[in-house]
């Protein structure tokens, strides 16, 4: 991989970004022209006055870019990224049980390790810098190579299912193995590329996982601070069949089992009852918003101001390509937007609000609120350069109202990840685009064709 400069040569002193107005996310959340300086171990050195003289730096021309922190999707499925438009029109069971599981069943390691290229692809290019990812059940070890060599910052693991109605043979599996694989795989991975791949517990959701389980890798979590990632109370439906097996909400039955704390992150939490709101403010757990996946899939529309107001930490994910269609953490941050508006009002939740979903609110779900989220001295170099030269850039008034409204994933031109330039000119630097979509092609013919779907059918 490259690290950054604008001649492809570093000098001794690191690299200096001049030019850019940056959108720092800091505790002040300081908004103005600044160079960064960035060390050779990809650690930001300094926020520094433009101009600021640094010897021994190369230097990086960002002059007319807006620079804001690597976006951060706390939920998202890169074995999914195949199989985006082979599941439409389903509620969530459905979509699940006719078609994706099924599919991510039918993956081998190539065809995973494809679909993960072409998801890491599409958010590199985007400007989202880190995920927590929602691995299948077998193969994972492709999904942290893809990430390796791709440069993201990637924290996932293997979705554990020992259980559920409808659940196909290519996926299901003993709690013990489940288990033992989950603890092979984050021996293997956790801390590797220096600290950028973290090994994450996946139990997928309560009507997957068996008590056993659920309690398995709370357990594990306690002990060595992992990151639990599940999904909870997505729809009506779901999280009625968990009160009924349960005796309790859906929410309230994780923390029965030790699922909760600063350590765990649940997607959607679309349908959380009022004391459960209650329960995860006060335990420190964290949410994960999904717009295009809830209106997409119809789920409903997430309590964010309740959320907000009652101090949870919420995060923004695309999830998977499979339900959004796309892993634009841009779309993301716009629909948030709106959809806040809806709900509560113009303003309510506010544009800087809403940007906080994506940087450092995202930071803190993955538990690396210390390393990312804002570009401060001594932070990791996980950067965005976004262009301003577009007509929709065109126009007034805050930062953070053309960020979240008025910006696409084209407009990003350059991304760094730990001071390493994966995105160059709009451009991946670690993967050839057209040979990552020619796979990708492949791969999805050949999952197709194991299950005997019609790729050309409307
Ligand atoms: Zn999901």
């Amino acid at each position: 991989m490259d690290t950054i400069t604008s001649k492809g040569t570093p000098g001794p002193n690191g690299t200096v970004i001049r030019g850019a107005r940056v959108v720092t996310m800091d505790r002040d959340r300081t908004v103005g022209n600044r160079d960064l300086h960035i060390g050779t171990d990809g650690r930001i050195r300094s926020v520094l006055e433009p101009g600021t003289p640094i010897d021994g730096a190369a230097e990086f021309d960002a002059s007319g870019l807006i620079i804001v922190p690597g976006l951060v999707q706390a939920h998202v499925h890169l074995c999914q990224t195949l199989f985006r438009g082979l599941s439409e029109a389903r509620p969530l069971l459905r979509w699940l049980r006719e078609r994706i599981w099924p599919l991510e069943g039918a993956h081998d390691p190539e065809t995973l390790r494809a679909s993960a290229n072409l998801g890491i692809a599409e958010l590199l290019l985007g400007g989202t810098t880190s995920v927590l990812d929602m691995g299948t059940v077998h193969h994972t070890d492709a999904l942290f190579q893809s990430a390796k060599e791709t440069g993201i910052r990637y924290t996932g693991g293997k979705a554990l299912m020992d259980t559920g109605e409808d659940v196909p043979a290519s996926l299901a599996e003993t709690t013990s193995h489940s288990l033992a694989q989950s603890d092979r795989l984050a021996d293997r991975w956790h801390g590797d590329a220096g600290g950028r791949l973290r090994y994450a517990y996946c139990p997928r959701f309560v009507l997957s996982c068996t008590p056993e389980a659920l309690r398995g890798v709370a357990e594990r979590s306690r002990r060595n601070g992992m990151v639990i990632h599940t999904h909870a109370s997505e729809q009506p439906d779901e999280a009625a069949i968990v009160r009924a097996a349960y005796g309790q909400p859906n929410i309230a039955t994780l923390r029965s089992m030790g699922i909760q704390g600063p350590g765990t992150v649940l997607a959607h939490g679309v349908w959380p009852e009022a004391e459960e709101i209650t329960m995860m403010a006060t335990d420190g757990t964290h949410v994960v918003h999904c717009p295009s996946s809830n209106m997409k899939l119809g789920s409903g529309v997430i309590p964010l101001r309740a959320y907000r107001d009652s101090g949870v930490n919420v995060a923004l994910g695309a999830d998977g390509a499979a339900c959004s269609n796309h892993l634009d953490a841009w779309q993301e941050l716009r629909l948030a937007g709106l959809l806040a508006s809806m709900a509560s009002g113009p303003g309510v939740v506010d544009a800087t609000a809403i940007f906080e979903l994506a940087t450092i609110a995202g930071a803190r779900a993955l538990g690396l609120s210390d390393r990312i989220g804002s570009i401060e001295a001594g932070k990791a170099a996980d950067l965005v350069a976004i262009t301003s030269d577009a007509p929709v850039a065109s126009g007034g008034g805050s930062t953070y109202t053309r960020l979240v409204y008025g910006t696409r994933a084209t407009d990003v031109r350059h991304v760094w990840v730990d001071g390493h330039q994966v995105v160059r000119d709009g451009a991946l630097t670690t993967l050839d685009l057209k040979d990552t979509m020619a796979s990708a092609d492949a791969a999805r013919h050949q999952v197709a064709a194991r299950l005997g779907i019609d790729l050309d059918a409307d």
